[in-house]
């Protein structure tokens, strides 16, 4: 058992009722499919926290508050709105409403299945009055079927006949309440939706709601299959925010009362609301034709699909197992049917972060994507493409050419109010051309790369070239920018900015050589592509001769230090105990940027730098944002820190599982679960992905006794194997092709296993982390 969680490779279970729990529980539980996102709250809809029901894209507007706007400054706000609630079934027994607060909970197993893609719960409940009843419920968001959710429901009396009532609602403008201070928490909207249909008929109902100020629609609708014996009683009605189907009946005992929900969402900024209500009533016709059996077992082949082309298996450390397949799981339910729209921070598995993207979508969770669910990564680089009007008249409005994305954002428009960590972060722009390469790289679409990755790598290396500008020694210099580290802002040559944006430059440079017709109609002329070659060439890359480190921008490393020694433990996350103005001129690090320079851009560092560079930033890295631990563990691997490496793995692992950041309860931090796999396949893997090749370097810290994973690259699928003493590379489907272990070539042909040894490596001693805030220890969980 580990924080209320049992061990297990394939699932995640609770056993217990502590309703203590539900804030984390409502979040791990939560099912998705990158379109529609239900939290897992219970079913009968109280006690709950926040019962959260998200639709990808679907959000309102609202002014951005400044006490002294500026030119320049966004206006808008975006929120996403919790929808109408079609999860929601309650019980009477007797006439006693089953609510988890009263009574006795005799047993009480929730289950999130990671095979069949279902959450599902099994409770003996004891009425105040001592009626006993099992509930039984399964639920899924389908991956075949994306605007549908089921939710299977079975009620058992125990102890001999019981008349039961069920009450199956669909319920708009639910209230929630949110007491936190902390900023990063979404800003509530209370009764977002205004009603304008209602329908209800047999079994079936729907609501439709449209949002005030961003206008967009939306139509819930829920259909029911009911199997008990005779004499029930059904009634249906519907009013602005609610749809109630009840059912009535005796069930005697041994028998079971047995509901079906289907559950369909529609929206859209365009379609009517009589549209929008077919719509949904065909998506809920299509389910129910296919069934709850043909709904399970579809959701079934899809999971086995995903599992045998992107399964991580460890050896040495049970937890760990099951917390990579959890987070793989989330990353694709945040991402798997999103098509055209962003992969959100939290997913849709919790208002947090106001359900905006971030460069969290590109940078931590499309790599996995991109060697596992290609198609889905495409889909969210799809989405980007679609907004790069807004991100060019950002530009222009920032007085920039190209195109500059937004820092936070659900429809393409920046919505950060705090500009120095927002508009500042153009570094945005260069993640953005970056996940295209990757995916161009790792797939020869030139489908996109015609029609959507050539258009965004001219436009954000064009921003480069106006954003940055020639010295008078000719060095290209990008100053006042803010790079990944938001505990320094507006800064002059930020490493990891000026890197990537080197790279967006030769890509983009390449991208015309490839696609000349493109290169034509975006009007990119000699003069253009000479000065971007100029830029690459000239920019500069600020290094401290004295100290030997790179500063992570120019005269970082000349600041003075954090008073780490006399920051009590408490006053973590730094940000919400002292002022910015005081953090931007120390030398503190919020989560790693010149580290993760190395990483993205390794191709730039020497092996003696990284180890320098790895020893001057851990001390001074606080890991104040989930996005670090991930990225430190993959540097610690590579510079031969094994066992840093693997306390930062479980520290990614289990963000969420441990709720190690305290926010859980606003959702999961889905590039943090990103980063567990990023751990497993570039840490203890070594892979890297420069020059449109792929290398690995596998070793495995002292805890691990085998680590597997399986990738996808091109047209080919293959395994990898690492134990101790040795690595092993087996091409599973497709056309041969070559990696690189530790530096040598491999050529991989089918039905062939290659195994070649691991190269040891010096022991050196970790550097340490600034006082308490050393990872935990991790001795492994079995
Ligand atoms: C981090 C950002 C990240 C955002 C959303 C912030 O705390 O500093 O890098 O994009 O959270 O996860």
């Amino acid at each position: 058992m580990s924080h209320g969680f049992q061990v297990d490779p394939w699932e995640l279970r609770w056993n217990s009722l502590d309703l203590g729990a539900l804030e984390r529980t409502e979040s791990v539980f939560a099912l998705s499919n990158g379109h529609i996102g239900i939290r897992g709250s219970l079913e009968e809809g109280e006690p709950r926290v926040l019962p959260g029901t998200y639709l990808n894209g679907f959000y309102e507007q609202h002014a951005l508050p400044y006490a002294e706007a500026g030119y320049g400054y966004p206006e808008d706000g975006q929120t996403v709105v919790n929808v109408t609630d079609g999860k929601i079934i309650r019980l009477l027994v007797q006439d006693e409403p089953l609510d988890m607060r009263y009574g006795r909970a005799v047993e009480h197993h929730r289950v999130l299945d990671f095979r069949s893609g279902t959450l599902r719960r099994d409770t003996v409940w004891e009425s105040p009055t001592g009626r006993r009843v099992r509930v039984r419920t399964e639920r899924l968001v389908s991956f075949t079927q994306r605007a549908v959710a089921a939710i299977h429901y079975e009620v058992e009396p125990l102890d001999g006949d019981l008349q039961l009532v069920v009450q199956s609602d669909l319920l708009a403008n639910e209230p929630i309440e949110t007491a936190s201070k902390d900023p990063r928490v979404a800003a509530t909207l209370n009764s977002p939706l205004v009603a304008e249909d209602a329908f209800a008929q047999d079994r079936h109902a729907v609501l439709v709601h449209q949002t005030p100020k961003s206008g967009l629609r939306v139509a819930a609708g829920m259909n029911h299959e009911l199997d008990t014996d005779d004499g029930l009683r059904c009634d249906i009605h519907a009013e602005a925010d609610l749809a109630r189907l009840t059912a009535a009946v005796d069930v005697p005992s041994g028998s079971r009362l047995r509901v079906t929900k289907y559950v369909a969402y529609g929206w859209s900024a365009r379609r009517s609301a009589p549209a929008l209500r077919a719509q949904v009533d065909a998506a809920l016709s299509g389910a129910m034709q296919t069934g709850w059996a043909g709904l399970l077992a579809e959701q079934r082949a899809y999971l086995d699909d995903f599992w045998a082309s992107s399964d991580v298996e460890i050896d040495g450390d049970a937890e760990l197992q099951q917390a990579v397949r959890f987070a793989l799981f989330h990353v694709l339910q945040a991402g798997a049917r999103g098509e055209l729209r962003a992969i959100p921070a939290k997913g849709l598995t919790g208002p947090g972060y106001d359900g905006h993207t971030f460069w969290d979508s590109e940078t931590f969770v499309l790599p996995v994507l991109t060697y596992t669910v290609p198609e889905a990564a495409r889909d969210a680089l799809r989405w980007r493409h679609s907004t790069l009007d807004k991100a060019r008249e950002r530009a222009d409005a920032l007085g920039l050419r190209g195109a500059t994305f937004p820092w936070r954002t659900i429809n393409g428009a920046e919505c950060s109010a705090y500009w120095p960590a927002g508009t500042a972060a153009f570094h945005v722009s260069a993640d953005v051309a970056d996940a295209v390469v990757r995916y161009l790289a790792a797939t020869d679409d030139v489908e996109f790369e015609r029609d959507h990755g050539a258009e965004i790598l001219v436009e954000t290396a064009r921003l480069w070239c106006s954003l940055g500008h020639h010295d008078l020694h000719g060095g290209f210099r990008i100053d006042g920018v803010t790079g990944p580290d938001e505990y320094s802002a507006v800064v002059d040559n930020n490493v990891y900015t000026n890197l990537m944006a080197q790279r967006n430059l030769r890509e983009a440079l390449a991208v015309c050589e490839r696609q000349p017709a493109v290169a034509e109609r975006l009007g990119v002329t000699d003069d253009e592509s000479k000065a971007w070659r100029t830029a690459a060439e000239k920019m500069v890359v600020p290094y401290d001769e004295m100290l030997g480190v790179h500063p992570q921008s120019e005269r970082f490393t000349e600041h003075a230090r954090w008073d780490f020694e006399n920051t009590p433990e408490e006053h973590y996350p730094l940000l919400l105990h002292y002022p910015y103005f005081d953090l931007y001129r120390k030398q503190v690090v919020k989560q790693a940027d010149l580290v993760m320079a190395m990483y993205t851009r390794g191709d730039h560092f020497t092996p003696e730098q990284k180890i320098r560079n790895v020893d001057y930033y851990e001390p001074l890295t606080v890991r104040d944002s989930s996005l670090s631990a991930c990225v430190q563990a993959v540097m610690a691997a590579e510079v031969g820190y094994l066992d840093l490496a693997y306390d930062y793995f479980a520290e990614a692992a289990l963000t969420d599982l441990h709720d190690l950041h305290a926010n859980v309860r606003n959702g999961l931090h889905i590039a943090s679960l990103a980063g567990a796999w990023t751990v497993a396949v570039a840490g203890f893997g070594g892979m890297r992905d420069h020059e449109r090749s792929l290398a690995f370097a596998p070793r495995l810290p002292d805890q691990l006794t085998r680590l597997a994973f399986r990738l996808t690259y091109r047209e080919s699928r293959f395994a990898v194997e690492i134990d101790r003493d040795s690595a092993s590379y087996t091409l599973l489907e497709g056309p041969s092709l070559t990696v690189r272990h530790h530096g040598e070539g491999v050529p991989l042909a089918l039905g062939a296993v290659e195994r070649r040894p691991i190269p040891a490596l010096p022991a050196r001693k970790a550097p340490s982390q600034p006082h308490g805030r050393a990872p935990h220890r991790r001795t492994p969980k079995m």
